[in-house]
């Protein structure tokens, strides 16, 4: 099990970390700041800093087997550390944050289309999210209005938990269908955008939604009769 940085604190680009494993699969660290891809965001990319001044470069971070196990994919070709090493793990923040950004955007989508979130994506630059919803006429301008409407209102946007017990009673937390809160460990995360969204969710978000910046819904697809795709990027 690893030590979660990013999950107390989103903003945290380095920490450092003692390698516990490393073959094939990946390295696993005792704590990290590396977001593993899960819940539709992409996995960090960064460096591991040694000692000795050398760099290893991570092309990819995934789950592994467990709660909380993070798997640092390293770049092909690179020589596996010995257990136990000290090194630095940092993130590259600029991407990350391009994700974060995202990734908070997207939860202020799902409260301005009404329908359950049936799966979801976060990529550099842009996302989208899968609604069932049979209504044909989502309209491109009224959404993006919306969205940067809530952005330029600048909502705070914070993590809190609560007990498994707490959220079997409020079932209408859960919009996406696709991606069920991870139970079992005896308590969620929630997200909250005060005063517009409140869902579970692991990821990572900025601090404000003033900090996303403009975006615009570039495309809604019709994905079978129930399912709407709306696709966002940003502007500039
Ligand atoms: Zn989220």
């Amino acid at each position: 099990m690893t030590d979660l940085v990013f999950r107390a604190d989103a903003y945290a680009r380095s920490c450092p970390a003692t390698v516990v494993s490393a073959d094939e699969r990946g390295i696993r660290l005792d704590r990290t700041v590396f977001y593993a891809e899960s819940g539709g965001q992409l996995g960090d990319t960064g460096v591991l800093r040694f000692a000795d001044g050398r760099t290893m470069p991570i092309a990819n971070t995934v789950k592994g087997d467990g709660h909380d196990d993070v798997l640092h994919i390293p770049a092909a070709g690179a020589e596996l550390p010995a257990v136990g090493a000290a090194v630095t793990a940092e993130i590259d923040w600029d991407r990350r944050h391009r994700l974060m950004r995202m990734h908070t955007c997207l939860h202020l989508l799902s409260s301005i289309i009404t329908g359950d979130v049936t799966g979801g994506q976060v990529s550099d630059g842009k996302g989208r999210l899968d609604f069932n919803l049979p209504d044909t006429s989502l309209d491109k301008v009224h959404i993006t209005a919306e969205l940067n409407r809530l952005i330029r209102e600048d909502h705070t946007v914070q993590a809190r938990w609560i007990t498994d017990e707490e959220l079997a009673a409020k079932p209408e937390l859960v919009r996406t269908m696709s991606v069920k809160p991870p139970m079992g460990t005896g308590r969620v995360r929630l997200l909250e955008v005060d005063g517009v969204d409140l869902q579970p969710c692991g990821g990572t978000h900025v601090a404000r939604t003033g900090e996303i910046g403009t975006v615009e819904v570039t495309k809604i697809e019709n994905k079978g009769r129930q399912n709407r795709r709306v696709n966002i990027a940003f502007v500039g």
